[in-house]
């Protein structure tokens, strides 16, 4: 006769995903029990966006230094010091982790501290011996570091794990890759004060994205002086003096004292035992799933990166609670895919959300593509050269606004707010009635009157 049930519910992973499912589950009365193997808060808040964000925070007084100027300051001598830094990172991130762990054991949910496996579609090993039977169980293990590159000398990069918790800020560093991460601690480094070559096999960086949005941004990298080296990749990395040299497809070398690879990540479905619960996986690893988050064998379901969807935090939260409700709360939830705002917090920052013009005009017959570029108000005084950009696709048909694209200060915070905008499916003309705040930036979302491209 088979064991007891121990758990309604059995989660692996106590990341976003794992973390909001277990809480709602439990809040609904269900037995919940949980496994993380390294520090609950996951992959966001322990080496993702809460700490890339304080560092962008950090990175950005640079500037507010110098445009303080512009306004009447007069600046003393200022100075950086990247240990302080580090260290108040990770008081804010060990606060935050006791939060969370406090949320799930005051809805009842029980912690364990321990790697799990599944040994069957019901049961699970964990590290510290114990076997688990659970009459559900949601795989929510996230995504990991995936460097496929064959770069002579890899062992010596970091990657943005390490970055994280460098003993000490680079004079010089080397970045490979061209997706967000990869632009966010360019930028973070750039403005913290070091040298910074960001190499891409591509010609662009941020492929996918807008294509105003990325020429304005490499432009205003470059401007900043970060140093961007489009159309090749890493062949080889040396130690030498302390620090390494890099070589490049193209046979140029450039030294550093770090190397960092921005390369990809990958689902984090290997060694959990999906064999023997008998669960598929799709070719890259990532766990196949429903529009309700359930695998191909019952009782098991699979949220957030690994399932290799949208991979940001709002959506492995809502696809968590998703689960949670459909199970427990007597109601099944779906989660729209469409239409998600997201952010690059390089310097300056991108929010964006809906269709670039380039998948706008791939999918309607007409579109209607509003843009402007001007220089903040702010820069003007601070004497700050930089111009934002907004942009806004339409399509001619129905007025509908198909995406909106943002790129300078504030551009995250803005973005968040035109996304309530499309999701009600907003026309253009209701942006136009929509009356100016001034003076804000973002009253150019609703003061946009001339056609860029009919
Ligand atoms: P995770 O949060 O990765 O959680 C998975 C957890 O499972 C981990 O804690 C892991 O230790 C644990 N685990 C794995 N295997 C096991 C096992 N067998 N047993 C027990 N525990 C296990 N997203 C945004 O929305 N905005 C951002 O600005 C942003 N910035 C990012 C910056 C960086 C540098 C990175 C790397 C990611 C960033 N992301 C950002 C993405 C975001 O972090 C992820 O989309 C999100 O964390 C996914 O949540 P998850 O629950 O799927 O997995």
């Amino acid at each position: 006769m088979a064991a007891p049930f121990d758990y309604d519910l059995f989660v692996i992973g106590g990341g976003s995903g794992g973390v909001r499912a277990a809480r709602i589950s439990a809040g609904h009365g269900a037995k919940v029990g949980i496994a993380e193997e390294y520090r609950f808060g996951g992959t966001c808040v322990i080496r993702g966006c809460v700490p890339k964000k304080l560092l962008v925070y950090a990175s950005r007084f640079r500037d507010e230094f110098e445009d303080a100027r512009g306004f009447g300051w007069t600046v003393g001598d200022t100075d950086f010091n990247w240990p302080d830094l580090i260290a108040a990172k990770n008081r804010e991130i060990a606060r935050l982790e006791t939060i969370y762990r406090t949320n799930l054991e005051a809805r009842g949910a029980v912690l364990h501290e321990a790697r799990a496996v599944l040994t069957g579609p019901d049961t699970i090993q964990l590290s510290d011996g114990r076997q688990i039977r659970a009459r559900n169980i949601l795989i929510a293990t996230g995504g990991a570091v995936k460097h496929q590159a064959v770069i002579d000398g890899i062992e010596h990069a970091i990657s943005s794990n390490e970055a994280f918790d460098l003993e000490a800020l680079p004079k010089k560093i080397v970045i490979a890759g061209g997706g967000y991460i990869a632009v966010e601690f360019a930028s973070i480094f750039n403005g913290l004060g070091a040298e910074v070559t960001l190499v891409h096999r591509g010609d662009k960086v941020l492929r996918g994205f807008d294509e105003d949005l990325r020429d304005d941004l490499m432009a205003a990298m470059t401007a900043r002086g970060i140093r961007l080296i489009m159309g090749k990749t890493l062949s080889r990395i040396a130690p030498s003096d302390g620090g390494y040299v890099t070589t490049l497809s193209d046979g140029t070398v450039h030294a550093s004292d770090q190397v960092m690879l921005a390369l990809g990540r990958a689902p984090n479905s290997h060694g959990i035992g999906l064999e023997a619960a008998g669960v598929d996986v799709k070719p890259g690893g990532a766990i196949a799933v429903d529009e309700f988050s359930r695998t191909n064998i019952p009782g098991i379901f699979a949220v957030g990166d690994v399932t290799d969807r949208v991979n940001l935090t709002p959506v492995a939260v809502r696809e968590g609670h998703a689960v949670a409700d459909s199970l427990f709360g007597g109601r099944p939830v779906r989660v729209d895919h469409s239409l998600i705002a997201t952010a690059v917090f390089a310097t300056p920052e991108i929010g964006t959300v809906g269709l670039s013009e380039a998948a706008a005009r791939a999918a309607h017959s007409a579109v209607d593509i509003y843009r402007t570029r001007f220089r903040p108000m702010r820069n003007i005084m601070a004497g700050r050269d930089e111009r934002m950009m907004m942009k806004l696709v339409v399509d001619r048909t129905s007025d509908r606004v198909l995406g909106c694209h943002i790129f300078g200060p504030d551009a995250a915070e803005i973005v968040q707010m035109a996304a309530i905008a499309l999701g009600m499916n907003a026309t253009k003309a209701q942006l136009d009635a929509t009356m100016a705040l001034h003076p804000s930036v973002a009253e150019e979302l609703v003061t946009m009157r001339d056609k860029l491209t009919g």
